[in-house]
């Protein structure tokens, strides 16, 4: 909005200032109090942590111009309503991950991660650089959403599970936790998958309700204690290779900040994007050590031909998600193009790299 169509549109002039009829307008003197809801538990590590240090941070950068109060799954509202509570301003901001909003917006998923797609890095590069955000936030507009990239998992690991993988035959059958378009990956795979939140997961898999489960990565997978349930832990997580955590904002109250404030938001949600984004790296690697070396985990590759089966059903998948409606064609048309090009790059440098260090 150019200063002049704003002062107008906000009646913010010398004498409008402080009058009541003057819209509320986040000034210098501004105390404004935020709720952040999440679909995660209070807490819960890295993924809630991360939500926590995101309330912190806009909360000290303000110098408390906006207070950011964080509300668990539950607390205020459930993990799954999390998008309606920031679209209706129930909660200023929200922290979660896009594909939890499929069954509104199927095309959301693109945002978060696509089997066999983009890496953190990559993903991150496309919605900062490579127009990904702008359509991101042209998809949530109807919803007086506005989002930002929330943290990355980088790439999980394949999961948990009872038997070996062998063959793509081995999936036949097996009931496996697994959400989103892996899960759909799956069944065509001939296998049967179930979601089912994360609490729930040990126990399933114990009492053999379950025959595998996926999670986050090591450091998560390592909290829940998984390796006391199942035999294997196999990657890569072919199905979540670098899933995009979103933080969003409710448009209005984003729009009744000042410019000072709107960076402020906007630029501590890249700082905190970064910093989990390393959490779960740095936190990953120390786990999978603990998983190896102390609980004598059986960490096993899936064979290169159950990856490859499993990357032309994902291809399939994720081609007929495309063609659903226009809105997701013109998301996979700029997802895809930039996934080709940074590919022809990180092949000759990235990639290189990894096999040469
Ligand atoms: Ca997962």
């Amino acid at each position: 909005m150019k200063r002049r169509d704003f002062i107008k549109k906000a009646g913010v002039s010398g004498l409008a200032v402080g009058s009541v009829a003057a819209p509320m307008i986040a000034r210098a003197d501004t105390k404004l109090k935020w709720k952040m809801v999440t679909t995660w538990p209070k807490n819960f590590p890295v993924l809630g942590t991360g939500a926590n240090l995101l309330a912190e941070t806009i909360t000290e950068m303000s110098n408390g111009r906006i207070d950011v109060k964080v509300y668990g799954a539950g607390e205020l509202v459930p993990a799954f309503e999390v998008f309606d509570a920031v679209s209706r301003g129930t909660a200023e901001l929200g922290h979660g991950a896009a594909y939890y909003w499929k069954g509104k917006i199927e095309e959301a998923q693109f945002f978060s991660t696509v089997p066999f797609g983009m890496n953190s890095q990559e993903m991150t590069a496309w919605l900062y650089h490579g127009g990904g955000m702008q359509l991101w936030e042209k998809t949530y507009e109807p919803f007086g959403v506005l989002p930002a990239a929330g943290g990355n998992t980088t790439v999980q690991m394949a999961g948990w599970f009872n038997k070996e993988i062998n063959s793509i035959n081995d999936l036949n059958g097996l009931k496996m936790r697994i959400p989103g378009l892996g899960g759909e990956v799956l069944k065509r795979a001939g296998g049967t998958p179930v979601n089912l939140p994360g609490g729930e997961l040990f126990t399933s898999l114990k009492t053999g309700a379950i025959d595998a489960t996926e999670w986050i990565g090591p450091y998560n997978d390592l909290a829940f204690g998984f390796y006391k349930a199942a035999k294997y832990y196999y990657y890569p997580g072919w199905h979540e290779p670098g899933t995009a955590l979103e933080t969003i904002i409710n448009k209005k109250a984003f729009e009744a900040l000042g410019k000072d404030l709107q960076s402020i938001v906007r630029n501590a949600c890249k700082m905190v994007n970064q910093d989990m984004t390393s959490e779960f790296t740095a936190k990953n690697n120390a786990a999978l050590e603990t998983l190896v070396n102390k609980h004598n985990v059986d960490l096993r590759k899936l064979p290169d031909d159950v990856l490859a089966k499993l990357k032309v059903l994902s291809e399939d998948v994720v081609t007929e998600l495309a063609g659903k409606n226009p809105a997701a064609k013109e998301i996979y048309n700029s997802y895809d193009k930039f996934r080709k090009q940074v590919m022809a790059w990180h092949d000759i440098s990235e990639k290189i790299y990894y096999n040469v260090r």
